[in-house]
């Protein structure tokens, strides 16, 4: 029940911060890596374990382990060794964690979430720290404390959401990846996150999806897509020669309303006569490896480039996706790059140049329809999105990591006739994250989730209380996967759909059939599902 959740102690805990011990209670953790899987990759001590036996089975020399890993990575990442020393605790960060708001648990304040490692830095690797221990904030790691870097690792989203407001510019999300990235060196990983990574290794995609059923995937939407508009559409598959390729996260097809989102790609492809190709090689964006270490990321990341060369296209285009936006954007032209053999992108329809991806190759899937908007290219009807009442949630790594906070909306306003924004405190570069990225959009993680989502959720509440909003927009796999429950939860009555599908829905195709339902099949005609009535302060504004 939603009253329950929201019963939360906020007066702060009587024991000391630094006691490590931590209870794995269920629905607030993530379950442990499979053996398999952590064998597919190489990774090392797989096992059978379960983060609430007593005995997590560590390797003998686990605290070596630990420490060597954390010399490496301070010599490796200056900005680790940085955000170690410069923190005033100011706590400007301690109340901007959804995980924070949703559990008031202090130890899911960004500052003291950092702390929990950078206590031991300060034991093991500073002057003072080594000679008074505790009395200079250092703390002695032990089993408990890595009981403890799990947990709470493992309940960050790595949204970026407390960097937005560091007067230090400390990045807690690049703290939690280290701290993942050690806990990996001693097997203490969790399968919602391993899996994809190992998928992503057999078959090109975090679903395990095999090439033969990407093909079925890919036929599928083209014949529904073919019976929606009664045009011809083919979607050609690893097509050598094309100009571009076109990269999605793996959801986009095998997933619900995440598969509406491809199909209004396509539909803009086949409208302006793109010459492009999918990949069932390269056919996931999403990339778990951020989620588990550099290096994974630097692993998954190489197919798009090494597929691209081998197709012999110009550039990427990529489609609606979270953190694969953040690891295409920040990390793949320096890991994998520089893509060389690739042309600067240019629009084959409008001639614009998107400087913004000289260095990448790769162009942001809004980016490149928000300028065939601008230009005239495409005809829309918004009426045909009258039934929804919509507004958009920016997804945390478009949004904060790439700054592409205008082109959703600008499309968005050209394709619906009803868009209300949610409280600015909570969109653009300070939108509150959906509570089930990062890896931990799983089941058995469920109550950790929702109160994670609560503050998304309740400004979604504002806007529907206020605006009668039925529709919360949005442009990444993981949120079309985890928001409905989240909606469903906290505020009912509302659906979740990608930015493209509401497109898709607009778009007047040429030569196209009358168009009689929706890209969900529901009947454009009825009464009932175009022009709702006005509820709250817009029916009293109208
Ligand atoms: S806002 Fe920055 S400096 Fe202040 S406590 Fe948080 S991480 Fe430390
Ligand atoms: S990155 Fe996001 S989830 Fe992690 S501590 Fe900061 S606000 Fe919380």
């Amino acid at each position: 029940m939603p009253e329950k959740l929201l019963q939360i102690e906020s007066s702060p805990p009587k024991g000391d911060w630094r006691d490590p011990k931590v209870e794995f209670r269920k629905g607030v953790f993530c379950y442990s890596a499979l053996p398999k899987n952590l064998n597919y990759l190489g990774l090392p001590n797989a096992r059978e374990w379960h983060p609430v036996d007593s005995d997590w089975k560590l390797p003998p020399d686990w605290k070596r382990i630990i420490l060597e890993g954390m010399k490496d990575r301070l010599k490796k990442y200056r900005s680790f060794r940085l955000f170690m020393d410069i923190c005033v605790r100011c706590a400007a960060c301690a109340d901007k964690c959804h995980f924070f708001i949703g559990s008031s648990d202090p130890k899911n304040m960004p500052v003291l979430r950092a702390e929990l490692i950078r206590s031991v830095y300060r034991r093991y690797f500073t002057l003072t720290g080594r000679i008074f221990g505790s009395l200079a904030g250092g703390r002695e790691l032990t089993e408990d404390v890595i009981k403890e870097w799990f947990y709470y690792f493992y309940q960050c989203t790595e949204c970026r959401r407390c960097s937005v407001f560091c007067p230090y510019g400390i990045d807690t999300a690049e703290i939690t990846m280290i701290g993942r990235e050690l806990l990996n060196l001693i097997g203490c990983n969790i399968n919602w996150v391993i899996e994809p990574d190992a998928n992503c290794f057999r078959t090109g995609n975090h679903l395990g999806i095999q090439p033969h059923a990407f093909k079925d995937s890919m036929d599928f939407a083209a014949d529904e897509l073919s019976e929606i508009t009664g045009l011809d559409i083919e979607i050609p598959i690893n097509r050598k020669g094309a100009e571009i390729l076109f990269v999605m996260p793996s959801a986009d097809y095998f997933g619900e309303p995440h598969y509406y989102t491809l199909l209004g790609y396509l539909m803009v492809f086949k409208e302006i006569g793109l010459d492009y190709t999918v990949s069932a090689f390269a056919g996931e964006g999403g990339n778990f490896g951020l989620f588990t270490s550099h290096e994974m990321i630097k692993r998954l990341n190489a197919k798009v480039y090494e597929e691209a060369k081998r197709l012999r296209v110009k550039w990427i285009l990529g489609g609606e996706c979270g953190h694969m936006w953040r690891v295409l954007h920040q990390y793949m032209d320096t890991m994998n790059g520089p893509a060389d053999f690739l042309e600067p992108p240019v629009s084959p329809i409008t001639g614009t140049r998107f400087e913004n991806a000289r260095s990448t190759k790769m162009v942001h899937i809004a980016e490149f329809t928000a300028d065939l908007i601008y230009h005239g290219k495409l005809k829309l009807d918004p009426s045909r999105n009258d039934r929804w009442r919509v507004t958009y949630h920016d997804s945390c790594n478009p949004a904060r990591a790439m700054g592409l906070l205008e082109e959703p909306r600008y499309i968005l306003k050209n394709v619906c006739n009803h868009f209300y924004e949610m409280p600015e405190n909570t969109i653009r570069e300070q939108t509150f994250c959906c509570g089930s990225g990062a890896g931990l959009g799983t089941d058995e993680n469920l109550e950790m989730r929702l109160r994670g989502g609560f503050p998304r959720a309740n400004a979604v509440k504002y806007v529907k209380e206020k605006h009668g909003v039925n529709l919360l927009a949005c442009m990444c796999a993981i949120d079309k996967a985890t928001l409905p429950a989240l909606m469903d939860y906290w505020v009912g009555g509302v659906e979740v759909a990608g930015v493209h599908e509401l497109l898709g829905n607009a778009l007047v195709m040429t030569g196209a059939k009358e168009r009689t339902t929706d890209l969900r099949g529901d009947d454009l005609r009825g009464e009932d599902l175009r022009g709702e009535p006005l509820v709250g302060e817009e029916a009293a504004h109208e």
